[in-house]
């Protein structure tokens, strides 16, 4: 696979430039398909990291991007989004390589960057930081201000479009940005840095410094950081909102999840199986934080459900992730898929039926791949029930009784970042929906759209991203009294 965006990189972008790191020590890009190591980064230290957000600083204290107008922010940022557009196609293949998932996937929208960028361009002009408004003693304006300095932190998942979700909204609400990717997947956060630079940001607008967890702390406890936008796992996202609460710094955490699909007993059991195994397990080779991976049947009709699950299940491809039949690409590293398979491992001893897959493919000796897995008579106390997997396994549960017991089930998680609900009568399904602690729901259907927010009720996070709140989310609101009216 010929390539012409760089595999190694040997500097980060801090105020404007490529500087040189300051030790040698550096991170291995293994491909999760050939298990090699195909490119290096340098390892980012807590000296780069106060290196990097002093420039942030300075460019949010004493720079011309807090005080441009929108139009202007703007404009700068479309030059990034057309060329992000540019590589489109080609920052897919970097992202694969890195994290192994699946082109089908990740081909399939090579504008998404830009389209992204764009988006928030256009979104920041209409919504608008200020507004006039009518207190109880007199007129008022509300205006919504950059938050400052951010801090983001992004897992290795979805790697560009997590810190894309946090990078456009934050550089046109006025904020300026210190970006820590993960160690395994850096690179497509290089090509945002490209961007920046080619698109003339402003000096210290964008930072880059991968790094790993040690690095990473001393960004959130960093004094001059005024938010931190984390997504990753719940175990971090707890240690980080500790320290941020210590200081009391911004943080935003889009965290795990165990979501339950839910059919109701009139349930239409293929189309259940459409959703629950794409999005289940399927999606990002079951690498993704929102996978229903907990689908909820009626118990009287499990055998039905399970042949239909088993039979959607026969779609999917497991395999190299460049070939464009693959919808299972390999997991990210060795230790995830080791961790997957203990996981696995638990079900039939705790009493779980395994209805297909449970081992790696025989045909795939190399590469970390797990076949796509699925178990029926579950509970939900089981440990494949109650853990996150995040690889490509789900669960049948049977319940008995009415939606209520369906609704508890669903709830009965310390989670709550996604969810279905399926049944001919709409109004049913929509009452269910109600009832059910999660920030995106789907009715009949499930996707995650861009425009729309997303985030997690309970231990699955802090805060919405996407949408118009994903771009408030990076301001503060300030209250002006006394201005004569009509001015804004
Ligand atoms: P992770 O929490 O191990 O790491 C995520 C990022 O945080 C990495 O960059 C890592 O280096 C950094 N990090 C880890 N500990 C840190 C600390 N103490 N201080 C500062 N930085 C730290 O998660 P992961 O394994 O890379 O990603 C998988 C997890 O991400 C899953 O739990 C998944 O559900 C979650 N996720 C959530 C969403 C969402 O929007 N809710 C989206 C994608 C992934």
């Amino acid at each position: 696979m010929g390539f012409t965006l760089p595999l190694s990189r040997d500097a980060f972008f801090i105020d404007g430039e490529w500087v040189t790191p300051s030790s040698s020590e550096t991170i291995g890009i293994i491909s999760p398909r050939t298990e090699e190591v195909v490119g290096t980064v340098p390892a980012g230290q807590p000296a780069d990291i106060d290196r990097a957000v002093a420039a942030a600083r300075k460019a949010f204290d004493h720079g011309p991007w807090p005080r441009m107008s929108v139009e202007e922010r703007g404009a700068i940022m479309r030059k990034v989004a057309a060329y992000m557009r540019e590589r489109g196609p080609e920052v897919a293949k970097l992202v694969s390589t890195e994290m192994g998932g699946p082109m089908s996937m990740l081909g399939r929208f090579p504008d998404g960057a830009g389209n992204l960028i764009d988006y928030y361009a256009d979104l920041a002009k209409e919504v608008g930081f200020a507004h006039p408004r009518m207190g109880q003693v007199g007129p008022a304006v509300v205006r919504n201000e950059p938050v400052g300095v951010i801090g983001a932190i992004t897992p290795w998942n979805g790697p560009l479009t997590l810190l894309l979700m946090k990078f456009a909204p934050a550089l046109m609400a006025g904020c300026t940005m210190v970006s820590k990717p993960s160690p395994e997947a850096p690179l497509d956060a290089y090509v945002l840095a490209d961007a920046c630079a080619a698109a003339g940001l402003p000096a210290g607008v964008f930072n880059l410094v991968p790094a790993g967890r040690e690095a990473g702390e001393h960004l959130v406890s960093h004094k001059d950081v005024d938010k931190i936008a984390f997504t990753g796992s719940t175990a971090a996202g707890r240690r980080i909102a500790e320290i941020c609460g210590r200081d009391l710094r911004r943080v935003a955490l889009e965290l795990g999840g165990k979501s339950a699909l839910i059919a109701l007993d009139d349930a239409d059991a293929a189309a259940v199986a459409k959703t629950a195994i794409p999005f289940g397990l399927g999606f990002n080779s079951g690498q993704a934080c929102a996978a229903l991976t907990r689908i909820l049947v009626p118990a009287r009709r499990q055998a039905e459900f399970v042949e239909a699950l088993s039979a959607q299940m026969e779609t999917l491809v497991t395999g190299d992730p460049f070939d464009l039949a693959t919808t299972v690409g390999p997991m990210v590293a060795e230790r995830q898929r080791t961790r997957i398979e203990g996981l696995i491992a638990t079900g039939k001893p705790e009493g779980a039926t395994l209805v297909r897959g449970g081992s790696r493919p025989t045909d795939l000796p190399r590469g970390w791949y797990v076949a796509p897995t699925l178990f029926c008579d579950v509970k939900n106390e089981m440990t494949i029930a109650r853990e996150e997997i995040f690889g490509p396994v789900g669960v049948v549960i049977p319940y008995e009784g009415d939606d209520e017991e369906a609704i508890r089930i669903a709830n009965d998680t310390p989670y709550g970042l996604a969810g279905a609900v399926f049944s001919p009568d709409i109004d049913r399904a929509y009452s269910v929906c109600q009832r059910v602690r999660a920030g995106t729901y789907g009715v009949n259907t499930f996707y995650i759209d861009p425009r729309l927010p997303f985030g997690g009720f309970k231990a699955s996070g802090i805060g919405r991203e996407n949408g118009k709140e994903g771009l408030l989310a990076f301001t503060e609101t300030k209250t002006v009294l006394g201005l004569p009216e009509g001015i804004v």
